[in-house]
């Protein structure tokens, strides 16, 4: 039974941030929605532990799906990265600006990209294409990011500084078209470089956030260097370039570590 106490205290953790938002902001979606999160999570890593090998496409669908349908579409809150400055803006600490603070921002510091691994809804889909690992090396565009987080920026900068009226019906258009674009650069970048996490190397304004606060992740697959062989079949398999030999904070492509799991599950001397 020990081995099911990471499922059971993510799903404590879950819980007690749940009930903390729901008394301390009086709303009890915060109980629900955090319950959800918090189960679907639990439950792949319960599928993990009993050896399911879609257990991450099942959290990804789970959450991924939960996020753009009933929160994107149903409740309209703009959760991409123009929805976080929004509501950073307008000075409310609600649901856009809370996700980025646990999913994106401080939660790292604990789980690393486990968002990207786990709930992201873009990557949801991107992970159906055919090129599960890269088929060439790395491109030097990761700059690109650095752009599409300035224009999210400056987009929503400007509907302030111009006064633009009608700004929850902007930011749920922004929210459908975001999408859409994300989703077309996504595909075509897949197809384009033979990978289908090119957009999250390249192209994703969210790793702004997401790779400084996973340099210091807690949670991180390590090597015990005894046991490996340097076969190198945990690089091959692994969809973001990582060098997970490597123990120290400045591995290659550290940052990008989604915990998929790929390089444990693969490792033939179970050394990861
Ligand atoms: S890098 Fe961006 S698109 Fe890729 S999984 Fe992470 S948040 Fe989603
Ligand atoms: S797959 Fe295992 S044995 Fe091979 S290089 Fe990676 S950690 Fe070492
Ligand atoms: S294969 Fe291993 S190193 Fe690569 S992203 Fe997945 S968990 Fe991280």
């Amino acid at each position: 039974m020990k081995k099911y106490a990471p499922p059971v205290l993510i799903l404590i953790i879950f819980e007690a941030v749940a009930a903390s938002l729901w008394l301390s902001k009086n709303n009890i979606f915060y109980l629900f929605n955090f319950s959800y999160i918090g189960l679907s999570i639990s439950l792949g890593m319960f599928l993990y532990i009993r050896r399911y090998k879609h257990a991450r496409r099942v959290v990804q669908l789970l959450v991924g799906l939960y996020m753009l349908v009933y929160l994107g579409l149903v409740r309209r809150e703009n959760m991409q990265i123009e929805g976080f400055w929004y509501y950073l803006f307008t000075g409310v600490f609600e649901a856009a600006t809370i996700h980025y603070a646990v999913a994106k921002i401080f939660g790292p510091l604990i789980f690393g990209r486990g968002w990207c691994g786990y709930a992201c809804w873009t990557a949801m889909v991107l992970d159906f294409l055919p090129y599960k690992t890269p088929a060439g090396p790395r491109k030097k565009l990761g700059w690109i990011r650095y752009i599409t987080f300035a224009c999210s920026l400056l987009f929503v900068g400007a509907l302030f500084v111009f006064h633009v009226a009608h700004l929850e019906d902007i930011m749920f258009w922004a929210f459908i078209i975001g999408n859409v674009l994300y989703y077309a650069a996504g595909i075509a970048l897949a197809f384009a470089f033979r990978d289908n996490r090119a957009f999250c190397k390249y192209l994703c304004p969210i790793t702004v956030f997401l790779k400084p606060m996973s340099y210091y992740s807690l949670m991180r697959v390590t090597c015990d260097r005894e046991k490996c062989v340097s076969c190198g079949k945990c690089r091959r398999v692994c969809p973001m370039d990582v060098d997970v030999t490597d123990n120290s904070r400045k591995r290659e492509n550290g940052t990008e570590c989604i915990l998929c799991m790929e390089c444990v599950k693969n490792c033939p001397r179970k050394a990861l």
